[in-house]
């Protein structure tokens, strides 16, 4: 992460350091907290079906600007919405990802199964996307950023389906969004910064976008620390957080089209789930709130051996049939060990099951896909209404190709000459694939002209600095006082087929926060932890340090 002496600090929410004795007897009861409300992974040193860890977690919420987290759930249907004309834009995903498939075998089988279903027609014309639009505040961009006003949030915590109801309704009549421009600074050892000027994006994800659960039970926990350690009344600035009810209820309205009461929920998994409480809490769910669909795990292996076509197409696991296929796993080469996984992917997508994400939504989300969206004149594409286009515009970050052409070859140059400014990016998810700054020029010089094409060069985002204690299985007891950086998810779901969007709405949001000196910050992946945002207002007489 680049982070150095001017790298502005956001003020915490609560004072720290706390007493010793007082930290260590919060961190226990946090831990156990954390547990016993399923904020929990299965442990991947010594990993057993029967017992969980707590997932790591930050003990306090880290500060997050009011503005700019309202400004992303308000962006967020429209996200939802671009995504879906991307994803059913023929032409763009075949032009776009053109090179990168010469090159990379991953893509180019995602792509096959994509051709093949176009040659003989959807079975399925209507997809489930379950998207998270990743995020990070900006605190280096050279000027300030018009921000979109909002009156997204609110509402009653109790009826969740009806407001997702409401908030459809609401975007359907709102007017279009108004933009209105305005600065933020924060005192550093004395010296007056930036804070943050804005967000940019760092990646959208159309398939397997986790943490429905883990974002909303880091909220909890956190609640219940800020509530022990006697700062119940910071409760109020942290934002409600339905990601689980929203996701689950985008299944159930597929579930819903699909009209077959004897018809399950499929949910593709890895062959062992580390992440097992963001999964089954959506199935427990699923299962409490709407008792008569049953919910069904299967590898891709698995769906192999036991998938077939029925008459219709429909999609047969033995004579059980498949309303709605929710892939949690897939979304990696690994996930494919062989030509069987593939055909049981090709099988569904041929299927007459509701998939999230169908293929042309996986396609949608590859990084390749985002970099030529960050094209100025290609959102037009997809977006009428200019203001809405403006607003989407100004999220991404520079994203540049490497495709083996003028303008590519001129990014290669530029990446070696500046290499810290920049992330490199293979076409890949889960984490731990991106090179960064200084390794950039010989990750570079080790590939031909032609590789390069399968990885796209994108600026690196700067966000601010919180301090907290980063709490970690095995960790420090207590824990010290770190400097970390967030990244933070907001949750969409769209359906629709090519013509209409059936339902698009904002699906609540995760935070993730990570150690500032680290690169990456999977939760799963052992570098990141649990934190939710405390919402902090630019007339705050203490926002910031
Ligand atoms: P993946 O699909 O593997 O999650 P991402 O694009 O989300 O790939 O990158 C992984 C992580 O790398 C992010 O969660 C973020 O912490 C970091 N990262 C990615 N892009 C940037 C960027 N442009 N600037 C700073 N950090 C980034
Ligand atoms: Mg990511």
């Amino acid at each position: 992460m680049s982070v150095d002496d001017n790298t502005p600090v956001l003020r915490g929410c609560i004072k720290l350091p706390l007493d010793r004795d007082e930290l260590v007897e919060v961190t226990s009861k946090a831990k156990d907290y954390a547990i016993m409300h399923g904020a929990a992974m299965r442990s991947k040193t010594s990993f057993s079906p029967d017992s969980l860890n707590f997932a790591p977690f930050v003990l306090v919420p880290s500060s997050f600007p009011r503005k700019e987290f309202e400004k992303a759930i308000a962006l967020q249907p429209i996200i939802n919405r671009l995504m879906h004309n991307v994803a059913h834009d023929e032409e763009f995903i075949t032009t776009t990802l053109a090179e990168t498939i010469k090159v990379d075998e991953f893509t180019a089988n995602l792509f096959n199964i994509y051709r093949k279903v176009l040659a003989h027609g959807f079975t399925q014309r209507i997809s489930l996307g379950m998207l998270r639009s990743d995020l990070m505040l900006e605190s280096r961009c050279p000027e300030l950023s018009p921000l979109l006003d909002s009156s997204a949030g609110g509402g009653d915590d109790d009826d969740v389906d009806a407001d997702v109801e409401e908030q459809e309704q609401r975007r359907a009549n709102d007017a279009k969004a108004k933009t209105k421009a305005k600065g933020k600074s924060a005192k550093v050892g004395g010296r007056t910064s930036s804070a943050y000027c804005c967000w940019k994006q760092v990646e959208i994800n159309t398939i397997a976008s986790g943490f429905g659960h883990l974002g909303p039970a880091s909220k909890t926990i956190q609640s219940f620390v800020l509530r022990e350690l006697g700062h119940a009344e910071k409760l109020q600035r942290m934002p409600k957080n339905d990601a689980l009810a929203c996701l689950c209820i985008g299944m159930v309205r597929a579930w819903d089209i699909y009209a077959k009461p004897q018809a399950v929920i499929l949910f593709i998994i890895e062959d062992v789930s580390y992440n097992i409480c963001d999964q089954r809490f959506h199935e427990f769910y699923i299962r409490e709130n709407y008792p008569h669909i049953k919910v069904l795990r299967r590898t891709l292996t698995e769906v192999h051996r036991e998938g077939k076509l029925g008459q219709h197409k429909e999609l047969l696991l033995g004579s059980t049939e498949v309303a709605v296929i929710y892939f949690r796993a897939g979304y990696e080469p690994a996930h494919y060990p062989s030509q069987g996984e593939w055909d049981a992917r090709y099988l569904m997508e041929t299927s007459l099951a509701i998939k999230c994400p169908s293929i042309q939504y996986h396609l949608a989300g590859t990084k390749k896909v985002q970099q030529a969206l960050a094209q100025p004149s290609v959102l037009e594409r997809f977006i009428n209404d200019p203001e809405e286009m403006k607003a989407v515009g100004k999220i991404f970050t520079g994203l540049y190709s490497l495709d083996d052409n003028e303008a590519g070859n001129a990014n290669y140059e530029m990446a070696l000459r500046t290499p810290e400014k920049f992330v490199l990016k293979p076409q890949r998810e889960g984490g731990g694939n991106n090179v960064y700054g200084v390794d950039i020029p010989d990750a570079l010089k080790r590939m031909s002209r032609v590789e390069r094409s399968a990885w796209i060069l994108m600026d690196l985002i700067h966000p601010p600095l919180s301090q907290g204690y980063m709490v970690r299985p095995g960790g420090d007891m207590p824990p010290q006082i770190v400097d970390m950086v967030s990244e933070l998810g907001i949750f969409g779901v769209v359906i629709g087929d090519a013509e209409h969007i059936f339902h698009n709405y904002q699906a609540g949001h995760m935070l993730r926060t990570k150690l500032s000196t680290a690169n990456e910050g999977g939760v799963a992946a052992g570098l990141g932890a649990l934190d939710s945002p405390y919402l902090i207002d630019s007339d705050d007489e203490d926002g910031y340090f």
